[in-house]
C-alpha cells in the first residue's frame, strides 16, 4: 500500500493537493475537516461536538478523532492506499495510526508537508472563508488560533515521522501544478524504494 500523510498548516493547500494525487495515485482521500463538517451538516451527535472545538478553531480530541479516523479507513477494504490529509495533529493521533495500520499488516509510507510562511496562509485562508463560507475561515482571530495550535500541538508530529527517516518537505508556494510535480517527484521515488 501508498500510505501518504499530506501535512501543513491550515491554508498550506492540503486539500486541494490530495485531490490531484487521489487521481494519479489511485489513492482514498481521508481529510478528518471534511468528515468532521459533513457530521455538523448532517447535525450527528459527534458533529455537534466537533462544531463545539471547530468554531474556535481548537483541535476535537484525540480520542474522538482517532475513533472516527479509524472508522473511515475500516470502510474502504482492499484499496491501494490513503492519503491522510488533517491527520495526523497531534503525537497521541500519530502514535494511535501507527498501532492501527501495523495491525493490518501496513504503514505510513511518507509524510510530506506544504511548506508555506503564515501570512500567505492567512490570505489564502480569508479568500477561501469568502468562496465556501466556511466560519472558521471567515474570522482573523480563529484563523490565528488554528494557526497557533498547529504550531503548539501538530508542527511536532513531523520529528515524529522524521525519526523514522519519513519526513519531506516541498515548498507550497507557487503555481499548483508545479507543487503537484514537486509532491509526485517525493512520490514517485518513495514507489520506487518501497
Ligand atoms: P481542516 O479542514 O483540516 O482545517 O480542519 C478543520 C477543523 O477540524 C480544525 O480546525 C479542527 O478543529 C478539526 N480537526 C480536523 N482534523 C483534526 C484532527 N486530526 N484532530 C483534531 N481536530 C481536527
Amino acid at each position: 500500500m501508498l500510505n501518504i500523510v499530506l501535512f501543513g498548516p491550515p491554508g498550506a493547500g492540503k486539500g486541494t493537493q490530495a485531490e490531484k494525487l487521489i487521481t494519479k495515485y489511485n489513492l482514498v482521500h481521508l481529510s478528518t475537516g471534511d468528515i468532521f463538517r459533513a457530521n455538523i451538516k448532517g447535525e450527528t451527535e459527534l458533529g455537534v461536538l466537533a462544531k463545539s472545538y471547530i468554531d474556535k478553531g481548537n483541535l476535537v480530541p484525540d480520542e474522538v478523532t482517532i475513533k472516527m479516523l479509524e472508522a473511515e479507513v475500516e470502510k474502504s477494504p482492499n484499496v491501494s492506499g490513503f492519503i491522510f490529509d488533517g491527520f495526523p495533529r497531534t503525537i497521541p493521533q500519530a502514535k494511535a495510526l501507527s498501532v492501527f495500520l501495523q495491525g493490518k499488516g501496513t504503514e505510513i509510507s511518507v509524510m510530506i508537508a506544504l511548506d508555506v510562511a503564515e501570512q500567505e496562509l492567512v490570505k489564502r485562508l480569508l479568500l477561501r472563508g469568502k468562496d465556501s463560507g466556511r466560519a472558521d475561515d471567515q474570522d482573523e482571530s480563529i484563523i490565528s488560533n488554528r494557526i497557533k495550535v498547529y504550531n503548539k500541538q501538530t508542527a511536532v508530529v513531523a520529528d515524529f515521522y522524521n525519526t523514522q527517516n519519513k519526513f519531506q518537505k516541498v515548498d507550497g508556494i507557487g503555481d499548483l501544478n508545479e507543487i503537484f510535480d514537486r509532491l509526485c517527484t517525493i512520490i514517485d521515488k518513495h514507489q520506487v524504494s518501497l
